[in-house]
């Protein structure tokens, strides 16, 4: 069948065919509606596309996205710097803090994955070492990755390297279920999870 559409559309649809969740159909729905949107309305949300290239950064300390050097998260002295959360990736803190946590975190930027040639040298434990060598008001490391088996590999790597730092390591209690990514998790199980967290 020859494609009825402008090559320009068709290379938008693409784009957003790569996000979650979207197929043809659905890049094809939000590509015709922002086509309806005024010109003025379509340049700025292009404009502010590229902008987050320029202005989102991560942050020097744990990796989060940042307007700054530093985020707000680790710049918030209110919060509890003694207890460390180490997570897979940015999309997890949401999900965290809406289960009340407010300590600090550690974005790893992945899980360990030797067939995918996920090493340590690709994740951020270089950083995460430097960190606890540095900050002694770090007393506890919280362990919090995806409970499968990428997760689950991490966890012990993470704890055997980790342990030469005096610090306490936990990981995530009982509830979240095996084979779970804890982006997708409700607040009220992570919460349990968290507060009934055990040593690793
Ligand atoms: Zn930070």
């Amino acid at each position: 069948m020859n494609n009825i559409l402008p090559k320009e559309i068709e290379k938008v649809i693409s784009l957003f065919k790569e996000l979650p969740g979207i197929g043809r159909r659905g890049a094809e729905r939000i590509v015709f509606s922002l086509l309806k949107w005024p010109p003025e309305k379509l340049k700025f949300f292009g404009e502010e596309l590229a902008a987050l290239t320029v202005n989102v950064k991560r942050c020097k300390v744990c990796c989060n996205l940042s307007e700054h050097e530093t985020c707000k998260i680790c710049s918030d002295g209110g919060r509890d710097e003694s207890l460390l959360c180490i997570v897979e990736d940015f999309i997890q803190l949401p999900v965290i803090e809406a289960a009340s946590y407010r300590g600090k975190y550690h974005i790893l930027g992945g899980k360990l994955s030797p067939l995918e040639g996920i090493t340590p040298d690709k994740l951020k434990i270089d950083l995460l070492q430097k960190r606890l060598s540095e900050n002694k008001n770090i007393k506890e490391v919280l362990i919090a990755l995806s409970q499968d088996i990428e997760g689950q590999a991490t966890t012990v790597y993470l704890s055997k390297i980790l342990a030469i730092y005096g610090v306490k390591i936990t990981t995530l209690a009982r509830g979240i279920p095996a084979g779970a990514d804890i982006s997708f998790a409700n607040s009220a199980t992570l919460s349990a999870a968290i507060q009934g967290r055990v040593s690793v």
